[in-house]
């Protein structure tokens, strides 16, 4: 952490980047970050390049960045994103320094200097313990307070998962002391449109069950159009499948032009070496993969209903 203060120090242009399909905890550290930096050293350029969520649009709207030549001389820091491949903006290679700051396992040690605290539930709580250690020097604004308490709450299900530490609460404190509107982010994270709740009421009724215990909901494109949401609503609704009894394991597939992505979560088996197999990665308890087609879709029920079966054999 020292040498990542040190380095902002050292350059008068930072760039922050995200990863493709931003979720709650990317675009919370890099806000939260931004704000951090702009408030304590007002004089350097902080710029974020990302994309936007719809979710958690009310803490900020990135952009990709247009104007390349800024990466010259700048130091970019890519955060929550364990490979280079899903940055959304990549361009961290034309910058003079480079920096990842994580939370998932490593898969690519892309970047100049890596900080990975794969101990940490939220990306947003690595930056908040970052402005702590360094609080003599740093300083935390409301908006960046909001943003990294979004990131947290987001990535560890408001405070429920079991990758939730001591440390997690500490830094929710720290956010809270600095001007968080509790009742605030809680209605901008839980007021669902009409649509959106119609679908979760087709997923109560849709959802599959394999033989030993995997649940899973199809999500294909028709279902989609005919509820008129977005697909980051569509693929929220994992969720809605996540407290069946005897099913420790659950996933959406959802159906894009040249994936289908599978979400996929458990409560007790590790998953992420089954989401490798199939493109993709994560947390133990929280990842993501892809089938190219709709085929694919039985060998991965064969595999995942056999990890749930070693499991509840085990266990
Ligand atoms: P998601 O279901 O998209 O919320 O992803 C759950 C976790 O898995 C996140 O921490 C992602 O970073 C990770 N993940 C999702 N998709 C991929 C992928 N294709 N490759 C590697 N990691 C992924």
């Amino acid at each position: 952490m020292e040498h990542i203060l040190q380095k902002i120090k050292e350059y008068n242009r930072i760039i922050i980047h995200g990863h493709y399909r931003p979720d709650g905890d990317c675009i919370g550290s890099q806000v939260g970050l931004a704000e951090i930096i702009k408030e304590s050293f007002p004089e350097k350029e902080v710029i974020i390049t990302g994309e936007t969520s719809d979710y958690v649009s009310f803490v900020a709207k990135p952009t990709i960045l247009e104007d390349e030549s800024l990466f010259k001389g700048a130091l970019s820091i890519c955060v929550d994103c364990a490979t280079s491949e899903r940055l959304s903006d990549k361009r961290f290679v034309l910058a003079d320094y480079s920096i990842k700051i994580d939370h998932h396992i490593p898969v690519d040690d892309y970047g100049n200097y890596q900080y990975v605290d794969t101990t940490s539930p939220a990306c947003a709580q690595i930056i908040t313990e970052f402005y702590l250690k360094f609080k003599n020097e740093l300083k935390l604004n409301k908006k960046a307070a909001e943003a990294l308490y979004v990131g947290i709450s987001t990535d560890t299900g408001r405070f429920k998962f079991d990758s939730v530490n001591s440390r997690t609460f500490q830094a929710a404190a720290c956010l809270v002391d600095n001007g968080v509107d509790l009742g605030y982010i809680d209605n901008q994270l839980s007021v669902e449109t009409l649509e959106t709740l119609k679908l979760k009421g087709w997923c109560l009724s849709n959802f599959n069950v394999t033989e030993n215990g995997f649940a899973y909901i199809k999500m294909t494109r028709d279902v989609i159009d005919s509820f008129g949401v977005s697909d980051e609503d569509a693929a929220a609704q994992v969720s809605t499948i996540s407290t069946i009894e005897g099913c420790p394991v659950w996933a959406i597939f959802m159906d894009y032009p040249t994936e289908i992505r599978i979400r996929l979560r458990s409560r007790g088996p590790i998953i992420n070496k089954l989401a490798e197999e199939y493109q993709g990665g994560g947390h133990a308890k929280a990842s993501g993969a892809k089938l190219m087609s709709w085929d694919q879709l039985d060998g991965f029920l064969e595999k995942v209903d056999k990890l749930v079966k070693d499991y509840k054999e085990n266990n």
